[in-house]
């Protein structure tokens, strides 16, 4: 366990803060390197293929939160250095 896995690999979402307390495998076991949202039964939830598309993504559902600019480029910028999108 490094210190990136602290954060969801795919989205950026601290792993602490997922709801689900990490995404499932196919044979149902916790994963320790993407958040609930984001994987299920060992697979992406989102068909996206760039980060680019995943940064959006995330800063809509962070507007629908109701957080302003300045944390949702904060939430977001690091998600092109995330693993899934290296
Ligand atoms: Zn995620």
């Amino acid at each position: 366990m490094g210190r990136f896995d602290q954060f969801c690999q795919s989205c950026g979402m601290p792993m602490d803060k997922d709801p689900g307390q990490g995404g499932t495998e196919k044979d149902g076991s916790k994963s320790t390197t993407y958040c609930s949202l984001c994987y299920v039964n060992g697979g992406f939830k989102d068909n996206f293929k760039s980060p680019e598309e995943m940064v959006s993504f995330v800063k809509g559902v962070l507007r629908d939160q109701g957080h302003g600019p300045i944390k949702r480029w904060f939430y977001t910028s690091h998600i092109p250095q995330l693993g899934r999108w290296k």
